[in-house]
């Protein structure tokens, strides 16, 4: 098949038409079950009927004006943000990848600020996705990302995952900050555990550099806490944010204290589309559904429901599973087959889920998935296990 689209992606076949909460309609009528949520993306489910009345109204009136004048819908998400997080000030971006460029670029600024320019490394830890810009590839470092895209951009130092030791022999006299998901998404659902990100904290406070966490795909709810470092009780220095935070929409965000964002004056950073009225209109409802903590505590509550059927699931399945990991609603199954030829089993058993490394299905339903919902896709997933074993 010969498409004008550039070919960067291995799509599969399907043509989607519709979609209402946690379902995905295809053109052919068939109701696939969706827990991928287009990558962790539609965190409150497919066409909700709130945020298309936000959006809507907000189209009707304006969808852009650009940053060279003030923005009471961007004035407004920043505030609701800032007032449930630790963050002071908050930058708007259109995606992950945009947030990475602006929180390293605010991490160097912030050392030759304070008048210690030699100070631009970004210590970073492997398996790491942080977007596909130059910066961003540089940060994750493998080969896989970097190679044959030229001169990598330099400044970023790579420990291996989980080699603490690394991590402190990385750590010197050059280094801005350390970069983290607290929660690796792409690297396959690889939590840090809770005294890691505490050693991290204190790593930094003890070295006097930033701590940059990267929640693109774990945070907005996903873990059953607003943000994932909360469970670990520490807070960043910067976070970047995305994925879920429109709810569809292509939104970004870079939070940040009033310290670690002190070098960003005027004319240092910008983005056309950052921030537009959109946008913000549709992220400020986002964030005040996800930021409630009933919400949230229907989030772990769905959690825990689907974990409990995962072990079962798994248990029930031992050639093709090895185990289910991750936090809240974001969830890896360890295959012992290869995760593509689960991810298009679900697809015959219409239920979406998205493959990762390290051998790992992804499921990251819509936080709002429903306890039936959740019962049906288990049932869905115990088909096509079967199905590849019946082979
Ligand atoms: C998806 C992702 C990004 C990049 O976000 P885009 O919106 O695709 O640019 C960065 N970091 C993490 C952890 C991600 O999951």
């Amino acid at each position: 098949m010969t498409s004008s689209v550039l070919p960067t992606y291995n799509r599969a076949p399907l043509h989607f038409v519709k979609g209402e909460g946690a379902w995905l309609i295809e053109e052919d009528g068939r109701r696939f079950l969706d827990l991928g949520s287009g990558i962790a993306v539609n965190a409150l489910g497919h066409a909700n009927p709130e945020l298309v009345q936000v959006l809507t109204d907000q189209a009707s009136k304006l969808w852009h004006v650009s940053n060279l004048y003030e923005i009471p819908q961007q004035e407004a998400l920043a505030t609701k943000l800032t007032d449930v997080t630790f963050a002071d000030r908050v930058f708007f971006t259109n995606s992950g990848t945009e947030a990475c460029e602006l929180a390293v670029k605010m991490a160097r600024k912030y050392w030759y600020e304070k008048g210690q320019p030699e100070k631009v490394e970004i210590v970073t830890f492997s398996g790491s996705f942080h977007g596909r810009s130059t910066a961003a590839i540089a940060a994750a470092g493998s080969e896989k990302m970097v190679k044959g895209f030229g001169p990598i951009l330099g400044g970023f130092v790579h420990v291996a995952w989980g080699d603490h030791e690394g991590l402190h022999n990385a750590v010197n006299d050059t280094t801005a900050a350390i970069l983290i998901e607290p929660v690796q998404g792409e690297g396959g659902i690889r939590p840090l555990p809770d005294q890691c990100l505490q050693g991290l904290r204190k790593l930094c406070d003890e070295k006097g550099i930033l701590l940059i966490l990267d929640e693109v795909q774990c945070g907005m709810g996903r873990t059953g806490r607003l943000f994932a470092h909360e469970w670990a009780g520490i807070t960043p220095d910067i976070m970047m944010v995305a994925k879920g935070i429109g709810g569809g929409f292509p939104l970004g965000a870079v939070l940040a204290t009033e310290a670690a964002s002190s070098g960003m004056v005027p004319g240092t950073h910008g983005s056309t589309y950052g921030g537009n009225p959109l946008g913000c209109a549709v992220g400020k409802a986002v964030v005040d559904r996800i930021a409630d903590p009933a919400f949230l505590d229907g989030v772990r509550a769905r959690a825990r429901t689907l974990r409990q059927k995962l072990e079962g699931l798994v248990a029930a399945h031992p050639d093709t599973f090895e185990e289910v990991r991750g936090m809240g609603l974001m969830i890896g199954l360890k295959t012992k087959i290869a995760p593509a030829d689960f991810v298009q089993a679900g697809y015959n058993a219409e239920v979406i889920t998205v493959p990762a490394a390290d051998n790992i299905v992804r499921l990251l339903p819509p936080l709002n998935i429903t306890e039936d919902e959740i019962a049906e896709a288990v049932t869905r997933l115990d088909r096509a296990a079967t199905a590849l074993e019946t082979r």
